[in-house]
């Protein structure tokens, strides 16, 4: 997350046109829905109307495309071709999940396509389709709308492929809100980036970092099994583990007591139930994890069955790392995984 006294700098530079900053950072401009870098020769916005990004894809995540001006997604005075191509490609028809033929279409090589996002952007083109597309499906979550069906069926932004992004992620919208089983999904910003939390009245569902990898299949798999519409807005264990992870977040929290539902195979929910009671601050491999559930020798299911946990924190899948102590897996990315175990490792230090 940006620091107010960092948004304040990046302001000034932008103001200043600050070539210095670029690639530091990226601005949201929210009037307009495009990212922009530092020096955009745009008029400036309202520093009420900013929003600070340290790379690409926390912009693409929060819903905004690229400014045709500055195009902030090339190079200073070198605008590669396959990327713009790929890019507008993108733009036209943001829902797309982009297959091997895709490619061979727009005569691009998806293996230089690959390659050259990769090396400026951190992240491979297919990665950065999918960002977008997460971004367009969560606009309406994040900005907390209390009711997406009248925008849907006016065909709100529908060039720009929000509704069926919208759809594909999160479900049709319930027609005339008449649908009787209702989640609800809220947008979470923490210090480890934004999360997606979904629940009923009576308990949390999913909670995951949005830019999780497999994020969407979960979500469809937590629909089809519920057989529940999801819709934009809070529910009471919502609202509770929003307060639980800022308390987290600031130290002062060791247990969550949201109400919690678990989806899965009874093999998984054994693997979840022991999880939760590795204390925090330890952390275990994943063959105590079997021995744990007393199936020593089922060690690559009890890995699996951790890494399809969908409370990401709660349940501290992120508590278990291999044998030799190397860190192992995590579907939220390694570098929050060791972030988590550290922060974990402070709170339980006596002070002084
Ligand atoms: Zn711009």
């Amino acid at each position: 997350m940006i620091t107010a006294e960092n948004k304040k700098k990046y302001y000034q530079a932008l103001l200043e046109k600050n070539s210095e900053y670029d690639g530091v950072f990226f601005v949201g401009v929210k009037t307009t829905g495009v990212f922009c870098r530092p020096t955009c020769p745009a008029r400036k916005p309202k520093i009420e109307n900013c929003e600070f990004f340290e790379n690409v894809q926390q912009a693409l995540l929060a819903s905004f495309r690229p400014c045709k001006r500055c195009q902030p997604l090339s190079h200073p005075k070198h605008v590669s071709k396959l990327i713009q191509t790929l890019v507008d490609a993108v733009e036209q028809n943001p829902e797309k999940r982009w297959k091997d033929k895709d490619f061979k279409e727009l005569s691009v090589d998806s293996s230089t396509a690959r390659r050259q996002f990769k090396k400026r952007f951190g992240m491979t083109f297919v990665a950065y389709a999918r960002a977008r597309r997460m971004g367009i499906a969560m606009k309406q979550i994040r900005e907390g709308e209390a009711i997406i069906d009248a925008q849907l069926s006016t065909g709100y932004e529908s060039d720009s492929g929000f509704r069926d992004a919208f759809a594909r992620i999160m479900g049709a919208a319930p027609t005339k809100m008449k649908h009787d089983n209702i989640f609800k999904a809220a947008w979470l910003d923490t210090p480890l980036g934004p999360m997606i939390a979904i629940a009923n009245n009576d308990a949390l569902y999913l909670l995951e970092f949005v830019d999780r990898r497999g994020l969407e299949r979960e979500i469809e798999r937590l629909r089809k099994k519920t057989k529940a519409a999801i819709i934009p807005g809070y529910t009471h264990p919502i609202r509770s583990i929003e307060k639980e992870l800022f308390q987290y977040f600031e130290g002062g929290l060791r247990e969550f007591k949201t109400p919690i539902f678990f989806i899965g195979s009874s093999f998984q929910k054994n693997v979840w139930e022991e999880l939760k009671k590795i204390p925090i601050g330890k952390t275990c491999s994943y063959s105590d994890l079997a021995a744990a559930i007393g199936k020593p020798s089922a060690i690559r299911a009890a890995a699996s069955a951790n890494g399809a946990n969908q409370f990401a924190i709660i349940i501290p899948c992120h508590r278990v790392i291999n044998a030799n102590g190397e860190l192992g897996g995590y579907g939220g990315g390694l570098s929050r995984k060791k972030w988590l175990i550290d922060h974990e490792r402070k709170m339980i230090r006596p002070s002084k």
